[in-house]
């Protein structure tokens, strides 16, 4: 992608090895639902709005609620610059949960995260308001690290039952030292046994550097597979925000039909390129998923078992009316943000998908069901207006925007609303000190 801004000169990217992959995916574009409410007015303009604002052309299938800015760890590669910050407050958090259930009527996937939310003394009271409000899923990003510090407060996590998002980037010592600062191999390992003794569903999620671990993807899947708790990996190329500024070449950054690639050379066939089908809800080009029926040894991937694309396919199969709404809708509800590895929801969903085909289905089908996800965040240099607007994965902010994740980390929200939020922790800990209201700043115009 080649761009040119007034200020800063001109830019180009990579964001597809070949323009054939790209313009191909394109064909999985499914027209989008608006949300019941928008939040903000047109003013400034996209980006400058959200959110999300009236030209908005998705609702959001997944909020994020980064509940604090602390962490336990130090990585080099954090989006968020973890470090000093705030701690949410509770009636914060619930303002976003019900600005989340208003907009939505049926909200499907809440995430906490952070910083590194299990360090938040309420996050256990965040996952059970989330889950009085009928959120469908509720998920929480982890490094895993205090899984294994304090079992006391895991066995309370488990029982609340969320899924775990578990950073896991690889299995060599410098993998996990260039990206995260040091040694933790054993420490993954034993948060994962955590998880698996409570059947946790777990994703494990690995970032993707150039020359540090894009030769180790097919050894996650694999490990990830046979793993009791795992039910699911999520790739994502590094961007370049937060600590990881540093671009060395533009033109040298790994890509989704990159990764696909190297698990069609490194699986042995276990997964291959058409295996895995780009997730229409959002752009195409953001996401891809592949899907797995898993059987001990036998991995049959779903889209060998049915002609995926021939229901996800928006631009040259689309007949109406649909003698088979039910199988395209169960196909949606797989290929999608929303879409949550080890669910209910999920096993339903292979179950019709599959309902033509002679097939002895298990009790526990959702534990059977296993995804790869690759999602290319969008960072300033691979930053696209036109995916923007179509963004099905919102952070929420106390103020009751949702604000689609690939702005907030590019356009300047994460820094203003960091800022806000440290001044008020800043006022509210003065006031307790000196025992009178402290009033807060007027905005300075311009
Ligand atoms: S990204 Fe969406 S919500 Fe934000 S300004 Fe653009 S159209 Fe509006
Ligand atoms: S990437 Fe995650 S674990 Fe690492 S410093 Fe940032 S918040 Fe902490
Ligand atoms: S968060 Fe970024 S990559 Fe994901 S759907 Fe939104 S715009 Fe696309």
């Amino acid at each position: 992608m080649r761009k040119r801004c007034d200020e800063h000169g001109r830019f180009e990217v990579l964001i597809s090895p070949d323009a054939e992959t790209y313009v191909d995916q394109l064909r999985y574009n499914k027209p989008g639902d608006i949300p019941l409410e928008f939040s903000t007015e047109i003013k400034d303009g996209c980006p400058y709005d959200c959110g999300l604002c009236p030209e908005h052309k998705q609702h959001a299938c997944v909020v994020i609620i980064e509940v604090n800015t602390g962490c336990n760890m130090a990585c080099p590669t954090c989006l968020m610059d973890a470090g000093t910050g705030f701690n949410l407050r509770r009636d914060e958090v619930e303002i976003m949960l019900d600005t989340f259930v208003r907009t939505e009527g049926d909200p499907e996937v809440v995430q906490f995260s952070g910083g590194e939310p299990t360090l938040h003394p309420e996050l256990l009271d965040f996952i059970q308001m989330a889950q009085d409000k009928g959120i469908r899923h509720v998920m929480v990003n982890t490094n895993g690290r205090k899984l294994v510090e304090d079992p006391e407060w895991a066995e309370k996590f488990c029982a609340l039952n969320p899924m775990a998002y578990l950073q896991f980037d690889g299995f060599e010592e410098e993998t996990y030292i260039k990206m995260r600062g040091e040694s933790i191999l054993d420490e993954k390992i034993a948060a994962l046994e955590v998880l698996a003794a409570h059947d946790i569903n777990t994703i494990l999620t690995a970032t993707i550097e150039r020359d540090v671990n894009e030769h180790e993807l097919s050894a996650i899947v694999e490990f990830g597979l046979k793993h009791p708790a795992v039910r699911g990996v999520m790739f994502q190329p590094v961007f370049h925000t937060g600590r990881h500024l540093e671009y060395l070449d533009p033109m040298n950054r790994v890509t989704i039909p990159e990764i696909i690639d190297r698990l069609d050379k490194g699986m042995n066939g276990t997964f291959v390129k058409s295996d895995f089908v780009p997730v229409p809800c959002c752009h195409p080009s953001c996401q891809s998923i592949a899907y797995a029926y898993v059987e001990g040894e036998d991995v049959p991937p779903l889209a060998r078992l049915i002609d995926v694309d021939e229901y996800l396919d928006y631009i040259t199969n689309r007949v109406w009316p649909d003698p088979e709404a039910e199988i395209r809708d169960a196909l949606a509800g797989m290929w999608s943000s929303s879409a949550a590895p080890g669910s209910d929801t999920l096993g339903d969903n292979f179950v019709c998908a599959t309902c033509n085909i002679d097939f002895s289905i298990p009790n526990n089908m959702a534990k059977h069901v296993f995804a790869i996800t690759i999602k290319d965040f969008q960072d300033p240099y691979t930053f696209d207006i036109k995916k923007l607007m179509k963004c099905c994965v919102e952070i929420a902010t106390p103020d009751g925007r949702l604000i689609p994740f690939c702005a907030y980390n590019t356009v300047g929200y994460r820094e203003d609303i960091k800022k806000e939020l440290m001044m008020s922790r800043a006022r509210e800990r003065l006031e307790k000190r000196i025992g009178i209201p402290v009033a807060s700043p007027e905005p300075q115009a311009g």
